[in-house]
């Protein structure tokens, strides 16, 4: 049974909401290639790949044929020691979080928040603002 519920948006801004745009582009482009790849080999040879065969094919295709494709597949990574569990997403108080905790209590504004959700505000507002700071990585 659900006892409590919260709703949140996302708000992005102009880059967020570009990258956005760029990464749902990406997404339906491989799931239109795997599947008319799909349909080709079973046509073909009466089976198709697998999901796992055709990450492998269009990974190997990348470099080369879509290297496009890299624009919408970035990640911004966070400082491995950002404490986005332990950071009141409201008014930036910091305190302990063991793991069993699964709400987070703030000491400082009385905000009560799921832990996970808590940390979730906090990443993304840490993107917002450090955005040109942030490590960019590519996924392979
Ligand atoms: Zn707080």
């Amino acid at each position: 049974m659900i006892s409590k519920a919260y709703k949140t948006e996302l708000d992005p801004n102009n880059v967020q909401r570009t990258l956005l745009a760029k990464h749902a582009g990406v997404a339906r482009f491989a799931w239109n290639w795997g599947l008319a790849r799909s349909i080709e080999e079973y046509k073909l040879t009466g089976k198709s790949s697998n999901a796992v065969e055709q990450h492998k094919q269009l990974n190997a295709l990348k470099p080369t044929e879509f290297p496009w494709m890299y624009e919408g597949s970035k990640l911004l990574k966070a400082d491995r020691f950002f404490p986005s569990t332990k950071t009141c997403s409201a008014c930036g108080v910091i305190k302990e979080m063991p793991l069993s905790e699964r709400t987070y209590r703030c000491d400082g504004c009385g905000l009560i928040i799921d832990r996970d959700l808590n940390a979730a505000r906090n990443l993304l507002s840490n993107v917002k603002t450090n955005q040109s700071r942030g490590t960019e990585v590519r996924k392979s």
